[in-house]
Formats: structure tokens, C-alpha cells, sequence
């Protein structure tokens, strides 16, 4: 590693059982902070560190340096916020750890399916990184589960407006997370599953059902069981989804973040062999603003273009003809019920695909690139409800012409002509 050159050194001694939390500042031009374990054994998020290595968190990083037994790190440049917290809620986590481990043991033993556990809990309470320190642990003890991403807002699997799984073969990398390599991802279009909760409940059937049969066919996958990261939504509607999702998945183990309402409603909801749990946040969660989570997502659709600090991709830009492409999205404006025609439901006009015709408010949007050719009434049905294979967004349109052009992570042609348009924007600034 490069010396950090003109940054102020800050040694920290930690005793056992506590963490040293440090925010980097946000924004473009602020400066990266550098970590390295000097002494002892220290973890983030449940991945571990090795000694003198340097790590390096860029702008907006919120992190948490724990160490079960004591340790010394040192911090090179500037963080924002540094302290030392002896408060962690990381031993109950942990015991949450052994506890589904014992299930997992269990599960082996008797020839049965491993834990299926859904984290949930309002916005900035941690549920994605306890998800992240849940899985690193299993895979840690040589485990296979499955990480299933329902935050449409934030996932940390693919791009925003989707929903995920993927299998963890290694625990998170430090600085970059899990390693994202063929993940299932579907396309739902928007960042909250209010847009259109009947499809949002959909897609979590199916990734319910896909999981299922790979639990079937792959005996480490079953006994690794899943772990399900959900948003923040969890009154009306987006409770609903969290009873349905439990019911999809058929889960075992539901933990709550710092929400006892939230637990009492699905301790009385859900059936009595579920375990729910309600865990304390960690008071190192950061909130975070309208303004950051947008960045945040912004960062995301750049990270899958261009790639991500060690990894740099080089996407490519072309026209596409309207005539070769079909452009859906998925939902049909709302009617009332009286003017619905006979035998269909609101249902029906939520998974509809509604062509979209090509024009210039297609402007900075994301596409999905479907898995499936559109053709016949069946396959449009099931263009709804099958993966996509990548994303492009539109940088121009040029409606004299007829063609748009793309960003592309892959030169042209397009693998397949059926795109799912998004809600979101993407403003390529490179
Ligand atoms: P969302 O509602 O957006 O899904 P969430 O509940 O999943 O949020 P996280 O994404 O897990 O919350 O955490 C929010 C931020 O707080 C993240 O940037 C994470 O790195 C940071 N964070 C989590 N735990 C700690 C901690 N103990 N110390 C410092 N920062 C932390």
C-alpha cells in the first residue's frame, strides 16, 4: 500500500467489546479516510481485517470498527465524526448469529431446510447491515445462504427499482460489500413499492419460488437458508407486504429492529412457529436525508455502469432504432372498479405491460433489458415475472430520426429487444 502521505495519523485503542465509529464526509470533493488494524483482531460488519492493510472508505461512508477481544487502528486523514462506543447492541447480534447457526445444525442433522429469516424495521435502523454481519458470520462457518434484497429504495445487490437474490460464497469485502456476481435480479421500477404494491407482491412470490427450488436441487443452499432485507415501510400496505413476503418465504425467524409495535403486530399476525424477535438498532445507525439516499442511489447506477474504485468498467454508447426495440411498463393507471370490463381485476391492470411509445421524456431513463422476447400474450405475461438481464439508460432521444441513444454496459445489439421502463433517472455526468 501507498504511505498516506500528509494525512493526519489518529491511533485509537479499543477494548474488547467495543467500536470505533467514524463517518467520512459526503460530497465530491471530500477527502477519503484510511483504516489499518496495528494490534489485535478487529471486524467490519462482520467481515475481518487484516493487519497492516490499509483500507480506504470514500465519501458518505458511515463505519463501525468492532473488536470482540481489543485492538489498535489507526485512522489516516479526516473523518467527519470518530468516537469510541462501549454501547453496541453486537453481542445480541452475535447470540442471533449462533441461534440460527444451531438451526442450520439442526437442519443438517434431520434432513430439513435451514432458517429463512426476514429483517425488518422503519428506515435507518440497520437492517441492511445486519443483514450483511448475519451473512458474513454464516459464511464465516462455511455456510451458503442466500441474501434476498426487497429494498427497491437501496438495495445493495443491483440497481435501484429491483429485487434481488444472490448466493454469498465469501463474506462482505470490507471496502466494497458482497461480491455481486450473477445475481437474480427483476425489474419493479421505482424506488417504493407503493408505486404498485400488487407487483412488488409479485415478484417477491417469485423470487419465493425460485429460491424454493434451488433449496430442492442444492443441499448447501437449503441448509444455509435466506436472509431477507426489506424497506422501511412498514405501516399499511407495506406491512402487508412484510405478512406476505413472510408467507411467501414461509419464514422461521423474524427479526425486528427497534420497533415494538411493528413486533407486537406480527408476533399477533404471523403463525406461532414463527420466532419473532425484536433487537435494539445500534446507536451507531446513522440517519440518513432525502438528499443522501438519492446520492446514494445515484452512486449505484454509476457503480454499474463504470464500475467501483479497483474495478473500472467502460460502458458503451449507441443508437437504437425504435422499430427494433419494445418499450413496456409495467402497471396500468388505476380505474375504479365500476369501469374495470367484466372479469378483470385491479390486479390485472397493475401487472399489465403497457407499451410505452418512444419520445423524448425517455430522456436519463433506466431500462431494464428483459430476459424474455416479447411474442404472444403468454410471453408478455411472463415478461412481468422473469429476470432481467441488465440495464441501459437513454441519453438521447431523437424523435425526427426514430432512435434513441444508450448507455450499455455491453456493445450493441442489445441481447434482447424487450425494455421495462423505470421510474428512476440516471444524469450520466462522466
Ligand atoms: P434503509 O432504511 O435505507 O434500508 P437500513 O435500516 O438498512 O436503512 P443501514 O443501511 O444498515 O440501515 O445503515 C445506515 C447507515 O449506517 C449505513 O451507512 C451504515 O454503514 C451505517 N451504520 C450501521 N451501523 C453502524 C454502526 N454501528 N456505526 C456506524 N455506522 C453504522
Amino acid at each position: 500500500d501507498a504511505p498516506a502521505a500528509g494525512k493526519v495519523s489518529t491511533r485509537y485503542d479499543l477494548e474488547k467489546e467495543t467500536e470505533l465509529r467514524f463517518e467520512v464526509e459526503a460530497g465530491e470533493a471530500a477527502e477519503q479516510v484510511e483504516l489499518e488494524l496495528i494490534v489485535g483482531m478487529a471486524e467490519v460488519f462482520g467481515s475481518e481485517l487484516n493487519r497492516n492493510r490499509k483500507y480506504t472508505f470514500g465519501p458518505g461512508s458511515k463505519i463501525a470498527v468492532f473488536t470482540w477481544q481489543g485492538c489498535s487502528v489507526n485512522l489516516y486523514g479526516k473523518p467527519e465524526v470518530a468516537y469510541v462506543s462501549k454501547d453496541t447492541p453486537m453481542l445480541l447480534y452475535l447470540n442471533t448469529h449462533a441461534a440460527l447457526e444451531q438451526m442450520r445444525k439442526q437442519a443438517e442433522r434431520d434432513n430439513e431446510r435451514g432458517p429463512r429469516v426476514m429483517v425488518v424495521g422503519p428506515t435507518d435502523v440497520g437492517k441492511s447491515t445486519v443483514c450483511r454481519l448475519l451473512l458474513s458470520y454464516a459464511v464465516r462457518v462455511g455456510r451458503r445462504p442466500t441474501l434476498v434484497e426487497l429494498d427497491v429504495g437501496q438495495s445493495g445487490v443491483s440497481v435501484p427499482g429491483t429485487v434481488s437474490a444472490l448466493c454469498i460464497e465469501r463474506p462482505a469485502d470490507v471496502e466494497e460489500g458482497f461480491s455481486v456476481q450473477a445475481p437474480l435480479v427483476y425489474h419493479f421500477g421505482s424506488t417504493t413499492p407503493g408505486t404498485n404494491i400488487k407487483l412488488y407482491n409479485k415478484l417477491t412470490s417469485c423470487l419465493a419460488e425460485v429460491f424454493s427450488q434451488r433449496c430442492e436441487v442444492n443441499r448447501k443452499a437449503s441448509v444455509g437458508g435466506c436472509i431477507i432485507n426489506t424497506c422501511g415501510w412498514v405501516k399499511g400496505s407495506g406491512y402487508q407486504a412484510l405478512v406476505h413476503c413472510a408467507s411467501a418465504f414461509q419464514v422461521d425467524v423474524v427479526l425486528v429492529l427497534d420497533h415494538e409495535r411493528l413486533y407486537n403486530e406480527l408476533k399477533r399476525d404471523l403463525p406461532h412457529f414463527v420466532r419473532v424477535v425484536l433487537l435494539p438498532k445500534s446507536g451507531g445507525v446513522v440517519e440518513r436525508s432525502k438528499e443522501c439516499r438519492r446520492e446514494t442511489r445515484d452512486e449505484k447506477i454509476r457503480e454499474y455502469f463504470y464500475g467501483f474504485r479497483g474495478v473500472s468498467f467502460y460502458p458503451f454508447s449507441f443508437e437504437v432504432r425504435f422499430s427494433d426495440v419494445r418499450i413496456y411498463k409495467i402497471g396500468a393507471p388505476s380505474i375504479p372498479d365500476s369501469c374495470l370490463p367484466l372479469g378483470m381485476s385491479q390486479d390485472d391492470t397493475q401487472l399489465k405491460l403497457v407499451p410505452v411509445t418512444p419520445g423524448r421524456d425517455l430522456t436519463y431513463h433506466v431500462l431494464s433489458v428483459s430476459s424474455v422476447e416479447d411474442g404472444d400474450e403468454g410471453a408478455r405475461k411472463s415478461i412481468v415475472e422473469s429476470p432481467v438481464c441488465g440495464f441501459i439508460v437513454v441519453t438521447y432521444v431523437d424523435t425526427q430520426a426514430q432512435v434513441m441513444k444508450v448507455l450499455s454496459p455491453a456493445p450493441r445489439p442489445l441481447p434482447r429487444h424487450t425494455l421495462l421502463i423505470m421510474d428512476i433517472r440516471f444524469m450520466d455526468m462522466k
